[in-house]
C-alpha cells in the first residue's frame, strides 16, 4: 500500500508568481511528491515551469479560485497553504483573500505567505 500524498495549496498574487515559481524551483523535490492545488493562472504557471509537478487547477482566484481553495480546507482536505500575497496592491477580490487566509486559521491550517514561512513548511512536512 502506498502512502497517501501531500496536499499543497499554492497561491500567488500577480506581483508575487515570478517569486513562487522560483521558490517552487528550488523545492522540486518536495514539490513533485505532493499533489498541488492551485488557483488557475498560479496552476498554470507552475505547471509550466516543471512538467514533474501535478497540478489541480481551480478557477482564477478573483473569478472563485480562492473560495474553491477554502472549501477544499473546510473539508479537511489540505495538508498546508502557500499564498504569497502581494502586500502592495490593492485587490478587487480582497474580500477572498481574507476569507481564505481565515479559514486556514480557523481550521489550524500551517500558511505561509512569503518564501521564508513557506521554506519551514516544507522543511515541517518533509
Ligand atoms: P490566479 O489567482 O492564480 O488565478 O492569478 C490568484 C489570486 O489572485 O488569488
Amino acid at each position: 500500500m502506498t502512502a497517501e500524498k501531500l496536499k499543497i495549496a499554492l497561491v500567488a498574487h500577480d506581483a508575487c508568481k515570478p517569486a513562487l515559481v522560483e521558490w517552487a524551483k528550488t523545492h522540486a523535490d518536495f514539490l513533485e511528491n505532493v499533489e498541488i492545488f492551485a488557483t488557475g493562472t498560479t496552476g498554470g504557471k507552475l505547471q509550466d515551469s516543471n512538467p514533474n509537478f501535478s497540478v489541480h487547477r481551480f478557477k482564477s482566484g478573483p473569478l472563485g479560485g480562492d473560495q474553491q481553495i477554502g472549501a477544499m480546507i473546510c473539508e479537511g482536505k489540505l495538508d498546508a497553504l502557500i499564498f504569497f500575497i502581494d502586500p502592495l496592491s490593492p485587490m478587487p477580490h480582497d474580500v477572498d483573500v481574507k476569507a481564505l487566509t481565515r479559514l486556514a486559521i480557523v481550521y489550524d491550517l500551517p500558511m505561509a505567505s512569503s518564501a521564508a514561512t513557506a521554506n519551514f513548511i516544507v522543511e515541517g512536512l518533509s
